[in-house]
């Protein structure tokens, strides 16, 4: 007759004792800090530096992904202190810090695209052992990172070329109902008091697209979230990156604290990425977080001289979530996203 283990002692001898992902390796009670190595294929290798923080007590794993895109800074430098903050001793379960998802992209200052394949990280997940740099990147993080966790934060910024203002993408997909909820759940813990709805990411695991929806696929709640803009590490939003990060460990209750929610969610259904009928020159007209009426002035093109080619106006009343501020702008590029706020769910 087998005896009946209590679940605590199960789960701690589920937990090897010590974990390895690429060059870093931690014991309970430790932090380790390596690279995840993405060898040459089609194109040149990168690596992934990740940290990995072994609590002292088994318990969930939380994955935390900055620099998808590379120039999304304030994500970056916010791993780096929550690296420094945190105290394996105190915690339960264990944090996986990917600190530079695309190395590529942060290295060449490159916005939306890798310098090295021109593809965009998050549109290319799960990845491929064996496609271009990008997709490889997917692999290792989809099957080193994604695979192990149970619960996982892509957290994004507003590009080098975007002024944003700090919103959540939560994205139920009507598969897993647990998946989903605790999502939600995820949402109101990480902080962001806007939190954009997006039904429409694809259902195909194979396709995922996403990181965050590779993640949600796979059963583990998820969330993509956005605070920071233009390429700059505003201490602001730094900080409310690192904040984000302990509320979510606290709702987990993988670092002791109260947990705290967003008591006054403004949840966005309607959203429109506004995007440019043509290729010139961009003269945005609003500020990130503006409220505006739908016909505002969102912004002008005009072409290379100065000549107005296209006034961009508001398809609908509600909330700048991001505009592009820099004056570069190619056709069917975004220019600025809008947000109806509803105030229920
Ligand atoms: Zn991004």
């Amino acid at each position: 007759m087998l005896a009946v283990l209590p679940a605590v002692l199960i789960a701690a001898l589920q937990q090897p004792a010590t974990l390895t992902i690429g060059s870093a390796s931690a014991r309970a009670g430790q932090s380790a800090s390596g690279f995840i190595e993405v060898p040459a294929g089609a194109d040149a290798a990168t690596r992934i530096p990740i940290t990995i923080v072994r609590g002292a007590q088994s318990g969930p794993t939380l994955a935390v992904i900055a620099g998808t895109h590379g120039s999304e800074v304030a994500p970056i430098i916010a791993l780096q202190r929550v690296r420094a903050l945190i105290d394996p001793a105190t915690v339960r379960g264990t944090v996986l810090i990917v600190h530079v998802a695309n190395l590529p992209s942060f290295l060449g200052r490159t916005i939306y695209y890798s310098p090295i394949d021109g593809k965009n990280l998050n549109r290319v997940y799960p990845g491929k052992p064996d496609g271009t740099v990008s997709e490889r990147i997917a692999h290792a993080i989809t099957t080193q990172i994604i695979e192990r966790a149970d619960y996982l934060v892509d957290i994004h910024a507003g590009d080098g070329n975007e002024s944003l203002r700090p919103y959540t993408y939560w994205s139920p997909l009507g598969l897993n109902a647990r998946a989903d909820s605790i999502a939600r759940e995820m949402a109101l813990a990480w902080g962001n008091d806007h939190i954009v709805i997006d039904t429409t990411r694809p259902r195909d695991v194979r396709a995922s697209v996403y990181t965050q929806n590779t993640a949600q696929l796979r059963g583990k709640p998820s969330l993509t979230t956005e605070a920071g803009y233009l390429g700059m590490p505003a201490e602001e939003m730094v900080q409310r990156n690192v904040d984000g990060v302990f509320r979510v460990l606290r709702y987990f209750k993988m670092v002791p604290g109260e947990v705290e929610l967003v008591r006054q969610p403004l949840f966005f259904e309607r959203t429109e990425v506004l995007r440019s009928p043509a290729t010139g020159v961009w003269h945005a007209k609003v500020e990130r977080g503006q409220s505006v009426q739908k016909g505002a002035l969102i912004g002008l093109l005009t072409d290379f001289f100065g000549n107005p080619q296209a006034e961009i106006r508001a398809p609908f009343g509600g909330i700048v979530l991001y505009v592009v501020a820099t004056p570069a702008m190619s056709q069917g590029e975004p220019m600025g996203m809008i947000g109806e706020p509803r105030l229920e769910r």
